[in-house]
């Protein structure tokens, strides 16, 4: 399966974007997949029939189609697989990956859920450039209900990962609304940024056919928060006693001058769509008349202003 914006890159469809991707998504699914994450309508416990993952809808190719156009393409920077968690498709990984390298040479990032050591290293000898492990739900408690896992198991293939591909080479992502706290996103990235491992914020978004989807998205003001809160660790490396919690975990306070913050809110980069290099993601969790939650372009200064106002009162200065 492609993502819309990316077989409409490859010429395999016809159609209009909003915004370009600059990386092209796949999805590689065999049977279907076996997990049980609560969000998504792929999983084999969900009520089914569902082309999409997060907004985007995914049209299926067969793998020839599909190399076939990839040597032709203009549009992307990087190539991102997305596996459906099956055995077989974390067999056959090694040899899909090796395709994709003749096919082209753009840098692969693979996300899965967690793989053994050996299946890492055939899959980075393959030519694997980045690996994502996604963690999804930042709280320990709820994880094996959301998603069936544990966090310790996801953590500790991270580590493994990290070993393989190198730090900075490996991602997680992290979905905001799925019931953690402000506090348990928060520390979660510090931790994950501390072991080399880029963590890339999503916005929960109520999907269709999903056992979640009768859910609310997350609210916007909670949602900048967690993206000063991600610029901050993770682009500025900033120390994790500059965040101030209220006894609920939500974030109430930022020991930095509202000057600083100013600067670093300057040009709008925490609000965009950070993970892997040159991956944009466009409209994967917001309709294109928004609200929007992760720009995939650089956000016009209009729109700049009404989104600090939702986050004053964080810096130091502002606090009351
Ligand atoms: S950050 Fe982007 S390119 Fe990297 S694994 Fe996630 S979706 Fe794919």
């Amino acid at each position: 399966m492609l993502s819309y914006g990316s077989a409409v890159g490859l010429g395999l469809i016809k159609g209009l974007v909003q915004v370009k991707p600059t990386t092209a998504y796949f999805y590689f699914k065999n049977n279907g997949c076996r997990g049980s994450c609560a969000f998504c309508p792929q999983s084999t416990t969900a009520q089914g029939g569902s082309k999409r993952i997060a907004r985007v809808d995914w049209p299926e190719f067969s793998i020839d189609e599909t190399m076939n156009v990839l040597q032709n393409d203009i549009w992307f920077r990087r190539i991102c697989i997305q596996c459906s968690d099956e055995p077989m498709v974390k067999e056959q990984l090694p040899q899909l990956i090796g395709k994709f390298k003749k096919s082209c040479e753009l840098p692969i990032s693979v996300s899965t859920s967690p793989l053994s050591r050996e299946q890492m290293e055939k899959i980075r000898n393959a030519g694997a450039e980045r690996l994502t492990i996604p963690i999804d739900c930042a709280n320990a408690k709820l994880l094996p209900l959301i998603k069936g896992k544990d966090m310790k198991d996801i953590l500790n293939a991270l580590e493994a990962a990290v070993d393989v591909f190198g730090p900075g080479k490996v991602g997680s992502h992290l979905i905001i609304g799925l019931g953690e706290t402000e506090m348990d996103a928060v520390l979660l990235m510090h931790q994950l940024q501390k072991e080399g491992i880029v963590p890339s914020l999503f916005a929960f978004t109520p999907v269709a056919g999903s056992r979640m989807e009768r859910s609310v998205p997350p609210n916007m003001e909670k949602y900048r928060r967690m993206q000063i809160a991600r610029h901050l660790l993770v682009e500025k490396g900033q120390d994790i006693s500059i965040f101030n919690f209220d006894l609920e975990g939500r974030l109430v306070g930022l020991d930095i001058s509202s000057a600083e913050f100013k600067r670093i809110f300057e040009g709008g980069d925490m609000l965009m769509v950070h993970g892997c290099p040159d991956c944009n993601r466009p409209y994967f969790n917001e309709r294109i008349t928004g609200p929007i939650y992760n720009y995939a372009k650089m956000p016009e200064a209009n729109e700049l202003l009404p989104i600090e106002g939702e986050l004053v009162g964080l810096a130091k200065g502002d606090q009351v």
